[in-house]
């Protein structure tokens, strides 16, 4: 079985994490420093990919100031046994000198190493994600072990050295190396999610696209314990449909379903790459369909919004309209998100509803040359230039793609701080439609130099 060692200084979440993976409350997790606990083994599972998780939590007590010689033995065994080590840091504090020490000596003992940006809930890991490039492991994956977000990334991370066909390539060069081509991304299942209010149709158009024997007797326990990943593949592409009630539902688990369904429809974006969300064609578009709709954008995933029940429409034209006109002025963040017009029942649309998933995350796991990038940002600024409060002009210097899935970029130049709103998302709008982002969220992160 291969095996993923769970390595980093005190409190960043490595318990957390632990437990998280291996499901059970295994490890003690404790806000003191100091907390004892031996290092744990266990059997983990991430999105049906099994593998074995070592621990290596709990010498707390020793001197911070350089790295600590017990946590040096334990870490070193660990790490000289596994197959890949997950290197955790607290994004939230930002990269501190014993992470800095602990990044030179695994690196000198080679293996490889794929840096977890955990506490990254929210928007205060933002600049620790961004320093933990520092370390020099390539791309760090941004993660929150308390609240389960990252998982896909992770997995997606993990799968090459776990299921055996990693690349032998050194992992702590560019972290271009280590990222999938086109190609392969086409090929891997998409993880597709369908969301949406009671009744808009989801379990219908589910069944239609994968079978109803299928969806009742091909459920398997994927994800989680408590959601369900089902395979199948459209025109011959693979396809992960990841859902929590509405398949749960179909598969008898009785469960308080209304209760858990907005924390299900979450958990169910977290784990997906395109979400749709399904709208009822006899409804109008509500506040709800806009709060999820809005955390699927807040989670950097690519959103698709179908309205179902076409069939049933009396008045199409003015109808979507209407939606666009709704989906304009509530999603600000993203114009433009495709809006597809299909029947479940009758199956119409559905086609171009997966084709539409496909191109989406295509554009969402895409990257950009910096060169490419420069010269869009010059022509950019050419076009509209940056403000310049107290006549001090703000400069916009050299751009670069840090992340793909959601695409993630970074701006270094002067005074950004000072950058108007309105200003960055000229930016945003402008590099995702130059550059044929499509509506997928795009990130765009400013740093000074100094
Ligand atoms: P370890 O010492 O590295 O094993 O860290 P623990 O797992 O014991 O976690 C240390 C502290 O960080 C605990 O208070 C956890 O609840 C907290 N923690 C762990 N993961 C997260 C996270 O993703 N976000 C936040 N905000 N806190 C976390
Ligand atoms: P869920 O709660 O989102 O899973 O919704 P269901 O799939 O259970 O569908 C709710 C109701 O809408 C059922 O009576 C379906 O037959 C109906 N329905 C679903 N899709 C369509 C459609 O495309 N056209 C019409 N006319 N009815 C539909």
């Amino acid at each position: 079985m291969p095996s993923v060692a769970i390595i980093g200084r005190p409190n960043v979440g490595k318990s957390t994490l632990f437990n998280r993976l291996v499901g059970k409350r295994l490890a003690l997790v404790d806000d003191r420093p100091g907390v004892t606990r031996d290092r744990r083994e266990g059997d983990a599972e991430l999105i049906g990919m099994p593998f074995r998780v070592i621990d290596t939590a709990g010498f707390e007590d020793e001197d911070p100031a350089s790295l600590p010689g017990r946590m040096r033995v334990q870490t070193e065994a660990a790490v000289k046994e596994c197959d890949v080590a997950l290197f955790v840091i607290d994004a939230r504090q930002g990269i501190t000198p014993l992470d800095e020490e602990i990044a030179r000596w695994l690196r000198a003992l080679g293996k490889p190493i794929i840096v977890l940006a955990n506490k990254c809930e929210g928007k205060g890991g933002e600049s620790g994600l961004l320093e933990a490039y520092s370390l020099g492991f390539g791309e760090p994956l941004p993660f929150s072990a308390e609240h389960g977000e990252g998982l896909v990334g992770l997995f997606q991370a993990l799968r090459p050295f776990v299921e055996g066909d990693a690349l032998e390539e050194d992992t702590s060069s560019e972290d271009e190396d280590e990222e999938k081509s086109e190609e392969e991304i086409d090929l891997s299942p998409l993880q597709l999610a369908i969301v949406g209010r009671p009744n808009a149709g989801k379990s219908t158009l589910i069944n239609r696209l994968i079978g109803v024997d299928r969806m009742i007797t091909g459920p398997e326990a994927g994800i989680t314990r408590d959601s369900i990943a089902i395979d199948w593949s459209w025109q011959g592409r693979p396809v992960r449909l990841i859902d929590t009630a509405g398949l749960r539902k179909k598969a008898r688990v009785v469960d308080k379903m209304e209760r858990l369904s907005v924390m299900d429809t979450f958990r169910t974006i977290d784990y997906a790459e395109v979400v749709v969300l399904l709208l009822d064609g006899t409804q109008g578009l509500e506040g709800q369909d806009l709060r999820i709709a809005d955390r699927v954008l807040e989670e950097g995933r690519s959103l698709i919004i179908a309205i179902n029940k076409w069939d049933m429409v009396e008045n199409p034209s003015a109808f979507l309209q209407a939606i666009r006109e709704g989906l304009n002025d509530g999603l600000a963040q993203v114009k433009g998100v495709p809006l597809i017009t299909i029947s479940a029942l009758t199956g119409r649309g559905v086609d171009p509803l997966l084709k539409a998933a496909f191109e989406t995350r295509k554009a969402w796991s895409r990257r950009v040359s910096t060169g490419q990038l420069n010269r869009w940002l010059t022509r950019a600024i050419a076009h509209h230039a940056p403000p310049a409060p107290g006549g001090k002009r703000i400069k916009l210097r050299y751009l670069t793609q840090i992340k793909t899935r959601p695409p993630t970029f970074v701006l270094f130049g002067t005074r950004v701080d000072q950058l108007p709103t309105s200003y960055e998302r000229y930016l945003i709008n402008s590099l995702r439609s130059d550059l044929d982002f499509g509506s997928v969220p795009i990130r765009l992160h400013f740093r000074s130099p100094e």
